[in-house]
């Protein structure tokens, strides 16, 4: 029986390769996009239902958990996520851009998993969030991009306590680093294309099935230190 998974931000970048992966794969994919007349990349794969989405919009995520209703995910990959000003330095951020990061990557990302979590449950599932290496408190200061970094630590940290939440719960749940690839977000100097990256979190996501827990990673399997 095929298996399905939802990705959360799919219109480009390392969601749109998600689905790529997946799809090739035979899984059924949801794929979620702002905006769906503007999504031919995704319509362009073989068996891919798109859905609307605006992350940061709570009435917007409401219609998705509602049409969504009765489905049972194996998977929930939240990867939509912003880079912020990042131009700037931490302190010369406005306060709106500062609001729009956090939200947008760190706040938003679990108030959906907390929406969505009956129809992963049903499968005793996979959520997987999109982290980020430079949101590790122990590594990722002097990386770069540090108010980027702390919106991803702050996910990191909003997903443990989600994850303390579910108690007994038999989820698996992944914080995960793609590496630094080559997407709009990434830019052209990255060492990693799409693919590569994808390929590799596609075969962290199988692998974690069943095992329960909840792990920081890299598209590779290796762990990173909170
Ligand atoms: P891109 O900028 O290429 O793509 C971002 C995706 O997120 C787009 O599909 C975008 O949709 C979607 N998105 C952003 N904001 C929202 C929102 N409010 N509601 C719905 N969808 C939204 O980025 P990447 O593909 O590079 O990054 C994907 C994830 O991986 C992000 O979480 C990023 O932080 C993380 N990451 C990326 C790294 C890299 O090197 N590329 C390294 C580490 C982490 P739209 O097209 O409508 O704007």
């Amino acid at each position: 029986m095929s298996r399905t998974i939802l990705i959360v931000g799919a219109s480009r970048g390392l969601g749109l390769g998600l689905a790529r992966q997946f799809s090739s794969q035979g899984w059924q994919v949801i794929a979620t996009v702002r905006d769906p007349a503007r999504a031919d990349a995704l319509k362009a794969l073989a068996g891919v239902r798109i859905e609307a989405l605006e992350l940061d919009d709570a009435d917007s995520l409401e219609r998705l958990a509602q049409r969504l209703a009765g489905t049972q995910l194996d998977v929930l990959y939240v990867n939509a996520g912003i880079a912020g000003p990042q131009d700037k330095p931490a302190t010369a951020a406005s306060q709106m851009e500062v609001g729009q990061l956090f939200f947008t990557n760190a706040v938003a990302p679990v108030r959906l998993a907390e929406r969505l979590l009956p129809l992963v449950e049903q499968k005793q599932g996979v959520i997987v969030f999109m982290s980020s290496i430079l949101g590790s408190v122990e590594t990722g200061p002097g990386m770069g991009m540090p108010l980027y970094g702390a919106s991803k630590a702050a996910l990191n940290h909003l997903t443990r306590s989600f994850v303390a939440g579910l108690g007994e719960s038999t989820l698996t749940v992944l914080s995960m680093h793609p590496g630094w690839v080559k997407t709009d977000m990434g830019g052209s100097e990255a060492p990693l294309d799409v693919e590569t990256s994808t390929r590799g979190m596609t075969e962290q996501v199988i692998r974690a099935i069943g095992q329960g827990g909840h792990r920081y990673l890299d598209f590779q399997g290796n762990p990173l230190p909170w």
